[in-house]
């Protein structure tokens, strides 16, 4: 199991009923406790799923229900019907559920016993009729939920489990999220601008502003010997040319310099308990960078960004607040999965026919767990854009071949939409001139399809991509949110995608009015 869950729960409920006598509910309790254990056992769910017995009545449904809203280890609870549970019996602990469901349509024997199967067996053995039952009262209160079919043991099922307890997780997380935005957006952009108030309504996070000046004051707490530390760190972490590891060079101060800008900025997305920040590189504080006595930043702090990425902090750029949530929610529900997540930016194209591709960077920010290298490169370069112009630290890298999936959230002013669109990262040439890390793909199903339907969905330059994540995990987030999620894939047209779009236009304009 995943250090990374060991604070969560998920709680699993077996429904039932007194109908069939005791015994019947003593061997419902065996079954399902072996059934958990063995999840528990399979390796294959990263959340810990903890037995909470079975549900026999409305008061006791009810009960378990505001138990798992009020127990902060809980992130989701997972029902399954053992025996016909009459459903409205569930009625009024579903409507009180606030964390994410899961059904799960399995059976405690995976085959028939054609010939030892008697009546007692069909009284205590009815998950195939007992979950459509439930099923019905899910559909008919509008309860937003997970069916996960399949057989208990069986590795598909679990892992479609698993996906669900990584987005619950993640969705827990969300829940207490703060995003710091040090300067404002960058003005005039629209698409990474919103409705604050209703994010933290809907997707459950907090934004705020911090003045720059009070980073500043963490920058000018920063200790010298804790930058040559972190400074001593990078010479060991990345490849890099000789002048940098001298510290009083040009090139090496402003790695020092970066070095100390990222102490600054942990020390006070920790002292503010925040999980993500945005920056712009209008606002990098008030001073002048041409006075002797100068305190400040002297580029935006792309490597400190870049790192602070790895470890696990939401990062947009230019203020891109929606961006730093999400992939602060992309980061830590891929927590211990090999291939790695970044947020990037559709940079520039790149026409060739059928290998028509997107080039994806950014100025500086870059998350290097996307990097196809095992040690990325520390350079020091100019970068003349935004209210200081001036040579600075970045890593340089290329990111891994592969398929992935990317990610945005946009506000469309009555809702949130999700546009998530599948990825081929394909070999990029080098960049001799533009000393940037990047990423080469291919939006499927192809790029004019792929780009065209992105486009046409109002989705962000911007965006969060993941080698690990599937479009499951998309799908099982936008039910938990209660989003619109349009998927572009291999089976995407543009002319059934807009008739989605248009149809998902007056589908959420009654959703709205009807609530
Ligand atoms: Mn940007």
């Amino acid at each position: 199991m995943s250090q990374a869950f060991s604070e969560y729960e998920i709680w699993w409920v077996t429904g039932a009923q007194l109908l069939y006598g005791g015994d019947a509910v003593v061997a419902v309790d065996g079954h399902s406790k072996e059934m958990v254990d063995g999840l528990n056992a399979s390796g294959n769910i990263p959340v810990k799923i903890v037995y909470k017995g079975t549900a026999n009545s409305s008061k006791e449904v009810e009960a378990v229900m505001k138990a798992a809203n009020n127990d902060n280890k809980c992130i989701g609870i997972i029902t399954w019907m053992h025996t016909f549970s009459p459903a409205k019996m569930w009625i009024h602990g579903l409507q009180q559920l606030q964390k994410p469901l899961l059904h799960f349509h399995t059976q405690y024997n995976e085959e028939i016993p054609w010939n030892t199967m008697d009546m007692d067996f069909m009284n205590l053995n009815q998950s195939a009729h007992g979950d459509r039952e439930f099923g019905h009262i899910c559909a008919r209160l509008r309860i937003r939920r997970k069916v996960v079919v399949g057989y208990w043991k069986d590795a598909t099922a679990q892992k479609h489990i698993a996906v669900w307890a990584r987005v619950a997780a993640a969705w827990a997380d969300a829940q207490d999220m703060l995003i710091i935005r040090f300067g404002d957006q960058m003005n005039n952009v629209a698409v990474t601008d919103g409705d604050k108030v209703s994010a933290e309504q809907v997707l459950g996070y907090h934004v705020d502003y911090c003045p720059v000046s009070e980073l500043m004051e963490h920058f000018k707490a920063v200790k010298d010997a804790d930058v040559d530390a972190l400074f001593a760190t990078y010479m060991k972490e990345y490849d890099h040319v000789a002048e940098l590891e001298n510290k009083n060079s040009e090139a090496g101060q402003k790695v020092w310099n970066a070095a100390k800008a990222e102490l600054a900025i942990r020390s006070i997305l920790k002292a503010k308990g925040a999980k993500g920040f945005t920056t712009n590189f209008d606002d990098l504080g008030t001073d002048n960078i041409n006075d002797p006595k100068f305190v400040g930043f002297d580029q935006i702090p792309g490597l400190a960004s870049q790192r602070l990425m790895a470890e696990g902090y939401g990062f947009g750029a230019e203020g891109d607040w929606k961006s730093a949530a999400l992939y602060r929610t992309v980061w830590f529900m891929t927590q211990g999965l090999p291939m790695g997540a970044s947020f990037l930016e559709d940079y520039t194209l790149n026409f060739n026919g059928r290998e028509s591709a997107i080039l994806q960077s950014h100025m500086l920010e870059v998350c290097p767990l996307i990097a196809a290298e095992k040690k990325p490169k520390l350079e020091v370069h100019f970068l003349g854009i935004g209210i200081r112009k001036s040579q600075t630290a970045r890593l340089v890298f290329t990111s891994k071949k592969g398929d992935g999936v990317t990610a945005t959230v946009v506000d469309m002013g009555n809702r949130f939409r999700l546009i998530v669109n599948d990825v081929k990262c394909i070999e990029p040439k080098p960049l001799p001139k533009l000393p940037v890390a990047s990423a080469l793909w291919i939006p499927q199903p192809n790029f004019e399809v792929g780009a065209g339907a992105w486009i046409l969905a109002g989705g962000t330059h911007h965006s969060c991509f993941s080698y690990d994540v599937t479009p499951e995990y998309w799908e099982d987030y936008a039910e938990i949110a209660g989003i619109e999620m349009v998927h572009i894939n291999k089976d995407t047209t543009i002319e059934n995608f807009k008739i989605q779009l248009r149809n998902n236009e007056v589908y959420y304009m009654l959703n709205k009015a009807l609530m």
